[in-house]
């Protein structure tokens, strides 16, 4: 197995807009190596969702070469990447995203039911892990930001994926809120030693990885 976790090269995105096109990632150059925990700071607009998203394999590059956990995305079906996405990769979102008509164990279950999976015990102790086994039967609306991030957090974590990415996951919550959910999500990753890609604001929580990237105008700045 290869020592790194995502190799980037020369990426670029451009989007189509009524002004013409927007060259929203401008000739990225990354690699992170397996179980790295790396941020992304920089300023709104910058670039750092979109490449989140093409690391995820939901945004296609228009130009470029994006390889993670071995996997070249550049040679994979859409087929291909969907199943590799449920297998490989984690995502948490500032909104959370959690599905409102199921309730926390069946949000936490999911990626294991989509991958044919009957034992959900797994699904039972992650709940546990992120101190909600006693909102097991409670739906999303019936919780707070905090708990429904760490549902969030649980779900991403599930399929036990090699590489989490992270969009702003304590965005919507409070200081203390937030640094519970990046102890938590720092933690887990570490445990398992998962590859972490986090983007955020907080210019602390972004100093509790190994390293910190800045973006500026659809380029990566370099090291922090
Ligand atoms: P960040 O996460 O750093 O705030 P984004 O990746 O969300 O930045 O956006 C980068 C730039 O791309 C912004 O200027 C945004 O307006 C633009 N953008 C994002 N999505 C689209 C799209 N689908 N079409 C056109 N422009 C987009
Ligand atoms: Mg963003």
């Amino acid at each position: 197995m290869s020592e790194t976790a995502i190799q980037i090269e020369n990426l670029h995105v451009s989007l189509p807009s009524r002004a013409g096109d927007v060259n929203i990632l401008r000739g990225i150059e990354l690699t992170v190596a397996r179980g790295e925990k790396v941020s992304l700071v920089g300023p709104s607009g910058s670039g750092k969702s979109t490449l989140l998203m093409v690391l995820a394999g939901l945004e296609p590059p228009t130009q470029g070469r994006v390889v993670v956990d071995g996997f070249d995305y550049g040679r994979m079906s859409e087929d291909d990447l969907a199943r590799f996405r449920r297998r490989h990769i984690g995502i948490v979102f500032q909104s959370f995203h959690l599905v409102p008509t199921m309730t926390a164990f069946e949000n936490v279950s999911l990626p294991l039911e989509l991958a044919g999976q009957a034992d959900m015990s797994v699904a039972e102790k992650l709940l546990d892990d992120v101190g909600l086994a006693h909102r097991h039967n409670h739906y999303p609306a019936q919780m707070s930001g905090g708990e429904q991030q760490r549902v969030a957090l649980a779900r991403a974590l599930v399929a036990n994926p090699p590489v989490l990415f992270a969009d702003e996951p304590t965005g919507n919550l409070d200081q203390k809120t937030g640094t519970a959910i990046m102890d938590l999500l720092i933690g887990l990753a570490s445990e398992r030693a998962t590859t972490l890609v986090l983007i955020t604001h907080d210019g602390v929580l972004a100093k509790r990885t190994d390293r910190v990237l800045a973006m500026r105008d659809g380029r990566l700045e370099g090291d922090g």
